[in-house]
């Protein structure tokens, strides 16, 4: 089975994603993660990167091109993935669908996860991360042992991003770059559009029903 999860900055992507990749045995394959893991080892794609992601605005396209080529063509995801934050916009969809069909493969599902914008703010702002993957809320998902992941026993930090300034940047590059993936998809009668604002587990259950289908 091969996923899109799409969605604004908060919306619960990635808590969801760890989720669904430990039922259904897919890879994770988070742009954000990748990219974030190329800025702590320096390399030429995180130099590059880094001044977009640090000003809340999508990183050009082109730069993404070979990580998910690469990335789609590993063993792993011979038998399905799981996209968390890919594709992003309009390009990178037509992107994904050629490389997709060049191995005979294609998207099963997308899920759209919808969330009200007052909501996300708050997610954003209280979100603790591990270095992990592992994402925390100090509200609405805090670890059990303060500051510290419940995975690996971490220190829990805040993303740079998720600074109140970055993160109207970010919303604004979603509704403008992102949003018009969501008419894109319904076009083709592959997405399925989820209630985000509810509990964590009642959404993954939600997620459920709909992947039933395609298992
Ligand atoms: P995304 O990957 O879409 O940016 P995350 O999964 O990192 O979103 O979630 C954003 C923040 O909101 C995190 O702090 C997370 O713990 C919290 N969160 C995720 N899902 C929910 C939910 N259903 N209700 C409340 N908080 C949530
Ligand atoms: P979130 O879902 O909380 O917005 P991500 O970790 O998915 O966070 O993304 C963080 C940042 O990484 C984005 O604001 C953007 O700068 C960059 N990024 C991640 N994925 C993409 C992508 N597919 N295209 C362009 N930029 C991306
Ligand atoms: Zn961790």
């Amino acid at each position: 089975m091969n996923i899109i999860l799409l969605g604004p900055p908060g919306a619960g992507k990635g808590t969801q994603a760890k989720k669904i990749s430990e039922q259904y045995s897919l890879p994770h394959i988070s742009t954000g993660d990748i990219l974030r893991h190329n800025i702590s080892m320096n390399t030429h794609l995180g130099i590059k990167a880094k001044s977009y992601m640090d000003k809340g605005e999508l990183v050009p396209d082109e730069l993404l091109v070979d990580i998910i080529k690469a990335r789609l063509s590993e063993k792993d995801c011979s038998a399905g993935f799981l996209l968390d934050g890919y594709p992003r916009t309009i390009p990178q969809a037509d992107t994904l669908g050629k490389l997709l069909a060049d191995s005979k493969r294609k998207i099963d599902v997308i899920l759209n996860i919808h969330v009200d914008d007052e909501e996300l703010i708050n997610r954003l702002s209280g979100r603790r991360m591990c270095s992990c993957g592992t994402s925390y809320h100090v509200l609405f998902n805090p670890p059990a042992k303060e500051g510290k992941c419940n995975a690996c026993n971490c220190e829990l930090y805040q993303r740079d991003d998720d600074k109140p300034e970055t993160v109207r940047n970010r919303l604004v590059a979603y509704k403008k770059q992102t949003q018009p993936l969501i008419d894109y998809y319904n076009k083709k009668a592959l997405l399925s559009t989820i209630d985000g604002g509810k509990d964590i587990p009642l959404i993954f259950e939600d997620i459920r029903k709909v992947l039933e289908k395609y298992d």
